[in-house]
């Protein structure tokens, strides 16, 4: 996708500039007048939504400021370091790096210049409950090869699978998925593509009207789970998932993805762009139905001409946007949506290396549609559970001691509304885990553990100020989607916007770099405001 930069202040159209670009306090954006300094944009949260958004928004010329409420930027993409294990506690898995040098480009820099991507292959590997497992690969012939291992008479139904999701990818992703979809107008004019994919269908269902064998149906059908969606209720639209781990691959970050938040802060930081952590927003200040800035949780209040929240959009407007300011998004409204699982976490090291285990590792259990029904459905906190068993160390040895092993194992469940008592069921769960692990694919696990930490989904509410603890925001349902999902520009209040997962077109990384682009559409010219 070709990347227009004559919109950008960047440092081929900025002759004779400092190669430090235009920003922070007082900073002018090129062509504006010696009088005005630029315009202020306050950007509340560092997830890669609010990085990526600030990094657009200097390029436009505005004097950004990241305010983040935690000890240090990256949000969901948060890094732990304890014991000398380095533990990314959230996105491990690194599709359409493209988004990524987007940003760089923007800065003039090369992403590789900060940041080594490493393919992966396989993908990843899924294991059944039998101890059989299939291989994800981007490898077309392999992957033909896996699904005949499973069921040969699949293999035209795959084909068909893999030019659905292809169709899917160039609508949904190509066309659709920076659109801001900030009028109903933009919603018809999306009507002829979203009937064309047949967007009504759930992708289990689109999976399943192609493929018989019921393994095969898990291993086509479970993408969504990477960003919220149950796949018996998501649009096939997300079958674009698929597609966009063939075309551009699945990458780690070397140094774990923590090292490409501080990639895109250092970006930031050469344009004078602040990150200041520690600085929890407890109000967006709002007069005659425009914000006017934001006020702290220190008592202080910072004036800005737009305000950008990265914060789940649901926290945003039900606690930092007083009630009389919002006729769209009301309490009532909030309550009604619907809202994405939420995850437990056990991040643990090991004193010594399970060189079996790939990087990525799909550990399910008995039941699929039975147990994604108890959690999106019941809110219900099951005995069995599907892991996602994350080993970094397979690609990256660095990430541990030496000799030793990172992990995270991750297990999808019901948000709060499940009203567990966490910090009460925390470690008989963390327990139960451990010793499926140990009974599966880490046999002597629990010797060997050395370090470890837990998050749980009343992390997600308490930490990352997350609505109900979802772990992905807006369950991303097809009457929760683009136009149906909170603006990028605020349906509310006049200068402010949104980005990140719980807009359009939603989580994930590639949705929240989508997003930034997305929101970078609907933000006023800096000259609108000089
Ligand atoms: C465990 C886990 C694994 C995942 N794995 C993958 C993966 O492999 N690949 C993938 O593509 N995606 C993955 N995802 C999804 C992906 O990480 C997220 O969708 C994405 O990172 C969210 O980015 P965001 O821009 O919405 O912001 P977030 O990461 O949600 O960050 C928002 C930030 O705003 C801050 N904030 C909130 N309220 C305030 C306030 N009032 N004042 C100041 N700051 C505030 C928060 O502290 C936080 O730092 C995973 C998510 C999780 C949780």
């Amino acid at each position: 996708m070709p990347l227009n930069m004559q919109n950008y202040f960047t440092p081929s159209n900025l002759q004779g500039a400092d190669p430090v670009l235009p920003s922070g306090p007082g900073a002018r954006p090129a062509g504006l007048a010696v009088a005005h300094p630029a315009p202020k944009a306050i950007v509340i949260g560092s997830g890669f939504g609010g990085l990526a958004a600030a990094v657009r928004l200097s390029c436009k010329g505005w004097d950004v400021q990241v305010l983040e409420k935690l000890d240090a930027p990256g949000g969901r993409a948060y890094v732990w370091r304890q014991d000398g294990f380095t533990f990314d506690a959230g996105p491990t898995i690194i599709t359409a790096p493209h988004l990524l040098e987007e940003l760089w480009a923007l800065c003039g820099r090369r992403l590789s210049d900060d940041v080594v991507l490493k393919a992966m292959d396989p993908f990843y590997r899924i294991r059944f409950d039998d101890g059989s497992h299939f291989d994800y690969s981007g490898d077309a012939e392999r992957m033909r090869a896996e699904v005949a291992r499973f069921c040969a008479a699949d293999l035209p139904g795959y084909e068909r699978f893999l030019a659905e999701a292809d169709r899917c990818c160039k609508l949904g992703f190509e066309e659709l998925g920076d659109r801001p979809f900030d009028t109903i107008g933009d919603l018809i004019a999306a009507v002829p593509s979203l009937t064309r994919m047949r967007g009504w269908r759930s992708i289990y269902r689109m999976v399943c009207s192609h493929l018989k064998d019921p393994k095969l149906r898990v291993v086509m059908s479970f993408h969504p789970l990477l960003i919220g969606g149950n796949p018996l209720a998501v649009t096939c639209v997300y079958s674009l998932i698929n597609t966009l781990e063939r075309r551009w691959g699945v990458h780690w970050a070397m140094g774990g993805t923590g090292a490409l938040v501080q990639g895109l802060v250092g970006l930031l930081k050469q344009r004078g762009v602040a990150v200041r952590c520690d600085a929890e927003v407890k109000r967006i200040t709002v007069e005659q139905g425009r914000a006017t800035g934001v006020l702290l949780a220190d008592g202080s209040h910072l004036k800005a001409d737009i305000v950008v929240s990265n914060a789940d959009t649901a926290w945003t407007y039900r606690h930092l946007v007083e009630p009389q300011h919002r006729r769209h998004w009301t309490n009532r409204r909030i309550e009604k949506g619907r809202y994405s699982m939420s995850l437990f976490v056990w991040y643990f090291g090991t004193n010594k290396r399970f060189e079996d285990v790939p990087h990525h590792m799909m550990v399910l259990g008995p039941r699929y549609e039975g147990l994604l029904t108890d959690i999106f459905k019941h809110q219900r906190l099951t005995d069995d559970f599907s892991l996602y068993l994350h080993r970094p160390t397979a690609t990256d040895p660095l990430m541990a001691p030496a000799g030793h092993d990172t992990f995270y194992a991750l297990s999808p469940v019901p948000h709060l509304d499940s009203g567990t008592d966490w910090p009460a069921q925390a470690q008989a769960y963390r327990q139960a885990i451990a010793q499926r692990l140990e009974a599966t694919v880490l046999p002597g696990l629990r010797q060997h553990i050395v370090s470890e930490r837990i998050t749980t989904p009343q992390d997600f509410h308490d930490r990352l100020l997350s609505f109900k603890g979802a772990a992905f925001g807006l369950e991303p349902l097809l009457l929760q989607s683009a136009w149906f999902r909170p603006h990028n520009r605020s349906e509310d209040v006049q200068g402010l916007f949104m980005v990140g997962a719980s807009t359009h077109p939603g989580a994930g990384v590639p949705g929240v770099l989508m997003s930034a682009k997305a929101l970078e559409k609907v933000v006023p010219h800096v000259h609108s405001f000089v």
